[in-house]
């Protein structure tokens, strides 16, 4: 075999391209992930602020206890005994907030869950129940999220059921399904749009159990990463790939933007399949697929302030706030960006050497890249750091300062707890990832076109399959299940699952 030549070549070192290698250098495969950044990870990526851990994107995971899949899939690849957990709290992970009213409503775990929305919902018991069990039925559809065969009649039904026409017709009133429907934030939820059954892949997880990753969710790759080394498996960063060659039997080569190839059998890709389409030299897809993939509407772009709070200053409780001013969880930036910004989601950390005090706080809000349109031509990642103007940092903070402003008012004594802040804003988050325009979570599922929403793993190049979250859903519970789809197609579905549940 020549040198730079592999059994696969995967295309992005984040959740999707790592689980993906470990998974096939396990089977015996020699693989390299190729990865633009020097951290791995993708949204996996953590960063220190003033000598303390943030998460740039990942601040809580479902179903990571025994007993869920993700946590099968992860003991397989290696990583679940390393991982140092921080469970939230069961009897509300989630706590959801509307405008100054008083209430908190949480969002619990599947034992409870009914029973801690009561005292808000007294009539609507029998709601709850039959929302708990479409949670599960429609989330069983999907069989390969319980690690099981099957078919796709039950899945494609589903796919043209809204979340919200479906909780209306299951008789739930305005207020529960805006409580419901309260951290959509997780997975961009559009009213009378986003498909059922992303709210249902999505909450499935968490409902079984909500998870911080300590110190920081970064630990996963970095533990796949060690996985990957001891099989076999390599990973070359600072190698941004710029172009895939195709010859007569597919791929032949990745190209890297400084020239170097790397040669495969396979190639697997987790960036963006728009990205992945301008890389191509040669006619291998159809034209109405790719007419189909640019044409794709992606979920938006956000803002992440992260907060280092005074030791001791302000309380911690193991769950994340979900608030939304207007009295609206599904409410969005408009064009004219002006309801912005709306829904905040506060994710906080415990300090390790004051329990029952906040270390940090992280606010996640939408945002839109246009705002940030007259610098898109800047890029600043570690490593290749071009320093934005500093009209780019007054606007930035400018916007900060308006987020924060209504966070303080809402949140009392918080503003006083503050030492310090740092933002990262649409530009940070499409330089650090690679997602088109910034996009949170990849293309948006909508239920109205149901056929946009698949894309297989294999594509009509011979060699080249998809992986990641673009594939089937985000989140790190569907880009895993996502990994186990992709690597079935070299592997064997049944082989593959058999070790899973063996693990
Ligand atoms: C702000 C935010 C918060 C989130 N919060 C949560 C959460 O709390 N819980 C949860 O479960 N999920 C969360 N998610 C979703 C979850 O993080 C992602 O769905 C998942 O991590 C995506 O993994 P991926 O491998 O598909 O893509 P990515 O993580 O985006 O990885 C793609 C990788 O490809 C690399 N790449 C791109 N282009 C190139 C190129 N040309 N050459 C080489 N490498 C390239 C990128 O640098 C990146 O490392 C969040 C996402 C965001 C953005």
């Amino acid at each position: 075999m020549q040198e730079n030549s592999f059994d696969a070549v995967i295309l992005g070192g984040g959740l999707g391209g790592l689980l993906s290698a470990v998974i096939l250098a396990k089977a015996g495969m020699n693989v390299c992930v190729l990865e633009k950044n020097r951290q791995v990870g993708g949204s996996l990526q953590s960063f220190a602020f003033q000598k303390t851990a943030f998460d740039s994107c990942v601040h809580y995971i479902g179903g990571l206890k025994e007993g869920h899949s993700l946590h099968q899939i992860f003991r397989y690849a290696g990583i679940m005994e390393g991982l140092k957990l921080h469970e939230l709290r069961e009897e509300g992970f989630d706590q959801i907030l509307f405008g100054e009213e008083q209430n908190s409503y949480p969002i619990a775990g599947r034992a409870h869950f009914v029973e801690h929305l009561m005292p808000y919902f007294p009539k609507e018991k029998a709601v709850m129940e039959a929302y708990l069990e479409d949670i599960y039925q429609t989330a069983s559809q999907f069989s390969l999220y319980f690690l099981r065969q099957g078919n796709s009649e039950g899945k494609i039904a589903s796919m043209s059921l809204t979340m919200t026409g479906h909780l209306r017709a299951l008789g739930a009133s305005e207020r529960l399904l805006q409580v419901l429907l309260g951290n959509n934030l997780l997975y961009s939820g559009v009213a009378d749009v986003t498909p059922f059954y992303v709210h249902a892949l999505s909450t499935d997880g968490y409902l079984h159990s909500a998870h911080k990753v300590l110190p920081a969710s970064s630990q996963i790759a970095k533990l796949l990463w060690r996985e990957l080394q001891q099989q076999g498996g390599v990973i070359y960063r600072h190698v941004a790939v710029s172009r895939l060659h195709e010859g007569a039997g597919g791929i032949e080569y990745a190209e890297a933007s400084d020239g170097r190839r790397f040669y495969g059998r396979h190639f697997i890709s987790s960036i963006h399949p728009s990205m992945l389409i301008q890389m191509l030299d040669g006619s291998g897809l159809r034209p109405s697929f790719i007419h189909r993939i640019q044409a794709l509407p992606q979920t938006p772009s956000g803002m992440m302030i992260n907060l280092v709070l005074r030791p001791g200053a302000y309380h911690y409780e193991a769950c994340n706030i979900y608030w939304h001013p207007s009295g609206d969880s599904l409410a969005r930036p408009s064009a004219e960006g002006l309801i912005w910004p709306d829904t905040q989601a506060l994710f906080f950390s415990e300090d390790e050497k004051r329990p029952g005090y906040a270390a940090t706080v992280s606010i996640l809000v939408y945002a839109r890249l246009e705002d940030y349109a007259a610098w898109q031509d800047t890029e600043n990642i570690i490593g290749v750091q071009h320093r934005r103007s500093e009209d780019y940092e007054a606007f930035k903070e400018a916007q900060a300062d308006c987020i924060l402003k209504k966070t303080f008012a809402r949140f009392p004594g918080l503003k006083a707890a503050v030492s310090a802040q740092s933002v990262a804003t649409p530009l940070s988050f499409r330089d650090y990832t690679g997602t088109r325009d910034g996009s949170l979570y990849g293309p948006l599922k909508d239920a109205t076109h149901p056929a946009r929403n698949i894309m297989a793993a294999r594509t009509r190049i011979p060699n080249l399959l998809l992986t990641g979250q673009n594939l089937n859903m985000h989140g790190v519970m569907g880009v895993s299940v996502s990994a186990v789809a992709t690597c079935s197609e070299l592997l064997g579905m049944d082989y593959l699952l058999q070790q899973i549940r063996e693990a």
